[in-house]
């Protein structure tokens, strides 16, 4: 089966053809333009390709609500010239074939689960820390919404008692994409995120808040498996004080395998930097 993946982010469009297996056979990287150029390319990619099913990880805000007249819109987005897109029904025009639109973060925790090194997890929830955070669950194979796609990343932290820093949600200034996020700790350094060594302070702060909100999530959801992605998860330091704190903050309370083998149940990404395009080809699979 041929089928066809976008990863779609507010600076590049990444543009795939794999199969069901969730090989890939061919990818470009195209910059996020106007919606018309970049439909326009889009279209020129795939021609040809034979496509028969394409599966969208797309930014958001999305309505992903089936019974709701702008299902597949982007919705309420800062990148004012997809504001109210109705991107689901343009790739479907454009394309003639069934496409499947899910969050990019959401396509991420699928195609963790369906093409990677989980697929035997009943649950697996993937936070991307990086520009932005976000998270994506994954319930027996489908994607968990309800009222709209989750957004993780907007939950509140408590301040570190050394940061000073107050935030730079616009909606909420200390949420954990406003304490945590990659912009978020270069308001806070005054230094360019590639100019911020990893000792810096500021990465205490940082895997404290990752440790904080992991604790929400495990809580509330009880995943089987959390998968850790993004740039500032690319740190080398993170992963070791992530376990650590957050052990600390759990404190005994809830006792299973997985939370006493923090190094498996708390991981890199399997699939490298292919989580998304690959979760876009496992949507793809799912498209009608
Ligand atoms: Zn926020």
């Amino acid at each position: 089966m041929i089928l066809g993946a976008i990863e779609a982010g507010g600076t590049k469009f990444v543009l795939a053809v794999g199969n069901e297996k969730g090989e890939i056979t061919e990818k470009i990287s195209i910059p996020t333009r106007n919606p018309e150029e970049t439909m326009k390319e889009i279209h020129d990619f795939f021609k040809g390709k034979n496509i028969e099913a394409l599966g969208i990880g797309c930014f958001g805000p999305l309505e992903l609500n089936k019974d709701k007249e702008k299902y597949g819109f982007i919705t309420s987005t800062p990148k004012l010239a997809w504001a109210d897109y109705d991107i689901l029904g343009n790739l479907r025009k454009n394309l003639g074939v069934p496409v499947e639109i899910s969050t990019d973060v959401s396509g991420a925790a699928l195609g963790e689960i369906t093409f990677g090194d989980y697929k035997d997890e009943h649950t697996l929830l993937y936070i991307t820390i990086g520009t932005g955070i976000g998270g994506g669950y994954v319930i027996d194979g489908k994607i968990h919404n309800g009222m709209l796609h989750p957004e993780m990343g907007h939950i509140l932290m408590s301040r570190h008692p050394e940061d000073t820093f107050e935030g730079s949600c616009p909606y909420h200034g200390n949420c954990f994409e406003g304490m945590a996020s990659g912009p978020a700790n270069e308001k806070r350094t005054g230094m360019k995120g590639t100019e911020i060594p990893d000792d810096h302070k500021s990465f205490d702060y940082i895997a404290s808040y990752i440790a904080e909100a992991l604790m929400s999530y495990i809580l509330v959801l009880s995943p089987t498996k959390i998968v850790l992605g993004g740039g500032v998860m690319g740190r080398t330091r993170m992963f070791p004080e992530i376990r650590r704190i957050l052990s600390e903050k759990l404190n005994g309370y809830v006792k299973t395998d997985q939370l006493g083998d923090l190094l498996h149940y708390i991981t890199e990404p399997s699939l490298g930097t292919e989580s998304g395009i690959k979760g876009a080809l496992a949507l793809a699979l799912m498209a009608e």
